[in-house]
């Protein structure tokens, strides 16, 4: 299997989707199971067909992602078993709709062991890309674990230690600085040092301004980080699902953003084009500058404006030959 970086720096301009695990039995349908609709037939009035609408992987998958990952629920969420949720979707991406797939993997609060045993579990599901995080404990102030995994460096070093090169491992950077960080200057040492323990590649925070991006590459080119940085998008999809994103990751919208989403903040569509018009914008700044292998984009499971943005850069290259999911995965070939 070619390596992640190595399909990374190929040249091609390519895109990659964050998906997260459904909290509901309605969205994981949403996600990864297709429907029968019955419609009206045009054709011949008062008849009906039965239309087949593929599933959200198989509709996103259509485009051709370079590969698609799913988030891992933070420590300490309370419920179901939450990992195994993250695991499933991610497995089921790799294995039944032949997605490459990056499964999300936090270290906080969680023992040695369990860590190598979820590290094991995604090895026998065909999983071979983690994006290692540190994650946050839910309504705890975080705090440093003597013996345990206190940073995303520590879990890098784990499965390295562990699994030696079986996996492509990713980590989280942050072009305005993580918001506990000391400074920006600590923050881009540090994330060197998660790099250095054997990261492949750097998937960014969402941010709302090309020269944010272009300060941190540069400030980590500085500090001598040489590996992909895959700049993350948010298309803004709606006032409450950016206002809620912005709360979780302590970042501030520039001014001139909420100027012009207050005033429409009740009016979806008219959001919508707006995130549309600005990610384009920004992707095609990015992409003018030539720092960026590809686009990483944050979906939130929904697809509408992430394809629009992605066909208005020309870069949705929809294959009709391309087989359905679920032929792929009925393929003897795919199957073995
Ligand atoms: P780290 O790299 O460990 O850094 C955390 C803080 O510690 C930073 O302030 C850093 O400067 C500092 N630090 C690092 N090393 C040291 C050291 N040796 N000594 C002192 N200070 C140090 N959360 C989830 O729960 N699930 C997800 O799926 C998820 N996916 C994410 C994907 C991306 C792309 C990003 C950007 C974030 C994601 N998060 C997710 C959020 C993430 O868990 C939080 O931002 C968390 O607070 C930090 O995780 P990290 O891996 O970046 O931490």
């Amino acid at each position: 299997r070619e390596k992640m970086r190595r399909r990374i720096e190929s040249g091609d301009k390519w895109f990659s989707l964050e998906f997260f695990p459904p909290r509901t039995a309605q969205g994981a349908v949403n996600l990864i199971s297709s429907s029968q609709m019955v419609v009206k037939d045009d054709a011949s009035p008062g008849a009906v067909l039965q239309k087949h609408i593929p599933y959200r992987f198989d509709r996103m998958g259509a485009g051709g992602p370079l590969f698609i990952d799913v988030t891992w629920h933070p420590a300490g969420d309370p419920g179901s078993d939450k990992e195994t949720s993250s695991m499933v979707i991610a497995s089921t991406a790799v294995n039944y709709c032949g997605l490459e797939t990056i499964l999300h993997m936090t270290c906080c609060r969680q023992s040695r062991e369990e860590i190598t045993g979820h590290l094991h579990r995604a090895k026998r599901l065909g999983l071979k890309n983690i994006l290692a995080l540190r994650g946050d404990p839910i309504g705890e102030q975080w705090e440093e674990e003597e013996g345990g995994f206190s940073y995303a460096t520590d879990l890098v070093k784990h499965i390295r230690s562990e699994f030696g090169d079986y996996f492509d491992i990713c980590v989280a950077g942050y072009p305005k600085g993580h918001p506990e960080a000391e400074s920006f200057e600590a923050d881009v040492k540090y994330l060197k040092e998660k790099v250095s323990a054997g990261a492949d590649f750097i998937i960014t925070q969402l941010f709302f301004e090309a020269d944010t991006f272009f300060q941190f590459v540069k400030a980590c080119t500085e500090i001598g980080i040489t590996c992909p940085i895959l700049p993350g998008i948010f298309p803004i999809q709606g006032y409450h699902s950016l206002r809620q994103l912005v709360k979780l990751s302590k970042l501030e919208v520039p001014q001139e953003i909420k100027d012009v989403i207050e005033p429409i903040k009740d009016n979806d569509a008219a959001i919508r084009n707006y995130g549309i018009e600005l990610a384009v914008r920004l992707c095609k700044e990015l992409l003018a500058s030539g720092l960026v292998p590809g686009l990483h984009f944050y979906t939130l499971n929904r697809e509408v404006a992430i394809i629009e943005v992605l066909k208005r850069l020309g870069m949705w290259t929809e294959d009709p030959r391309r087989p359905l999911p679920w032929a792929i995965s009925a393929h003897p070939k795919r199957r073995e």
